[in-house]
């Protein structure tokens, strides 16, 4: 974005109401015009609180973001002591209970680990225990010299990590903190993976952090943020095209409605940042090639499609530029990713690709 000196305030968008959307729009609206775009019915992306009816009353359970800590989060803390968030100690602990709690431990004390007295004669459990602490020791050096494409499995597979600290510990672990299936953590690239575990203080036993959280649920947090700007944020309103001309950007949201902008900030994760963003080039124009390359990819994906399904057909009121842009976008999209599909022996092949993407762009046209 262009500095601002001028005392003209600018006319900016901001696409997305999480953390990044939120705390954009919060320091824009102090000088600047802003709209806020959303494609839920509510605000605050992974944000979110539930309330829940208890017989002890209302508790406010976070679902999405809860806890934070003043080494990893400066930014943060600060902002939310400038908004007056009231924030209370929490912790980040881990324990598992595994095969229908026969097998069970915390990872808080000694007294934790052996709660089951069992555990103190398991072979798992010490096997587990001693790779915790390899793992511990050697992981950070090994992932800052590996390629940065090795995978955890890989990692694991190569040192000959036994199966009780990946069973029992790493992975459900990983799964808890990314919310995600556990045989996909095997797939997580090691040196992200260390880094994340490395800053978070989670690679050592002392002098771990002291993990704090907001007081009433991260909601309240959400409220102090958007009170400047709450009636500029636009509900259920999806960005389904950025694109840029000369001197400004146009949105159009799915309902088709365009609005113009001096600027814009894409506060939506990459991926869905992609399906959005037209590839124009600096000066607004679409190159000659990259048109009629994608002019026979459309052909292509259309002809495919036909064969496929049977049924295919390109609808007259289908704007061709617009296919182009959806298309040049995902075709960036997959080779930025083919190599991490490579990586896991899962690049596909172009005949399934073509397919997909096709049914993709069939899909985000709204056929
Ligand atoms: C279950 C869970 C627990 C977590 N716990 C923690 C935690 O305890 N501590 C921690 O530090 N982090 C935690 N995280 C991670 C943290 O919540 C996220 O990193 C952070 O909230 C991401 O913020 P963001 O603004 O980048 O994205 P998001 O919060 O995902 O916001 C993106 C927004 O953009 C909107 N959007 C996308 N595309 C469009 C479009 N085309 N048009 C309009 N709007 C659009 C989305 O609807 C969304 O509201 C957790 C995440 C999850 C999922």
């Amino acid at each position: 974005m262009d500095t601002h000196s001028g005392a003209t305030p600018l006319n900016i968008a901001v696409i997305g109401t999480g953390i990044s959307g939120l705390a954009a729009s919060w320091l824009l609206a102090r000088r600047h015009q802003v709209t806020i775009y959303e494609k839920d019915d509510r605000i605050g992306g992974h944000t979110n609180t539930v309330t829940v009816d208890t017989p002890d009353g209302d508790i406010a359970v976070d679902t999405g973001f809860i806890v934070f800590n003043g080494a990893n989060y400066p930014n943060l803390v600060a902002l939310f002591d400038h908004l007056g968030v009231a924030t209370q100690p929490s912790n980040m602990s881990f324990s598992a209970s595994l095969d229908g709690g026969r097998f069970e431990y915390a990872g808080t004390s000694l007294g934790g680990l052996f709660a089951q007295p069992a555990n103190l004669l398991r072979p798992r459990m010490w096997s587990m225990l001693r790779d915790v602490m390899r793992f511990y020791r050697e992981a950070p050096a090994d992932a800052g010299q590996s390629a940065r494409e090795i995978t955890l499995g890989d990692y694991l597979e190569t040192g000959g990590y036994g199966r009780a600290f990946i069973n029992d510990h790493l992975l459900p672990m990983g799964a808890a903190i990314w919310s995600t299936p556990v045989q996909d953590m095997l797939d997580y690239p090691l040196e992200a993976f260390v880094r994340f575990c490395n800053n978070h203080g989670l690679l050592q036993l002392k002098d771990r952090p002291a993990w704090r959280t907001v007081t009433g649920g991260s909601r309240e947090y959400v409220k102090a943020i958007t009170a400047p700007f709450a009636d500029r944020i636009l509900l259920n309103t999806a960005v389904v095209s950025v694109r840029r001309d000369n001197d400004s950007v146009i949105i159009e949201d799915r309902q088709g409605e365009r609005r113009r902008f001096d600027h814009v900030v894409i506060a939506s994760h990459a991926d869905q940042a992609r399906l959005v963003v037209t590839a124009v080039s600096e000066s607004g124009e679409r190159s000659a090639p990259i048109r009629a390359a994608v002019r026979s990819f459309i052909t292509q994906v259309h002809q495919e499609i036909s064969a496929a399904q049977g049924t295919g057909y390109l609808r007259d009121d289908v704007d061709p530029e617009q296919a182009a842009d959806q298309i040049v976008t995902l075709l960036l999209g997959y080779f930025s990713l083919a190599p991490v599909l490579g990586r896991a022996g899962r690049r596909p092949s172009s005949d399934a690709w073509i397919r997909s993407t096709g049914d993709l762009v069939a899909r985000s046209l709204g056929w």
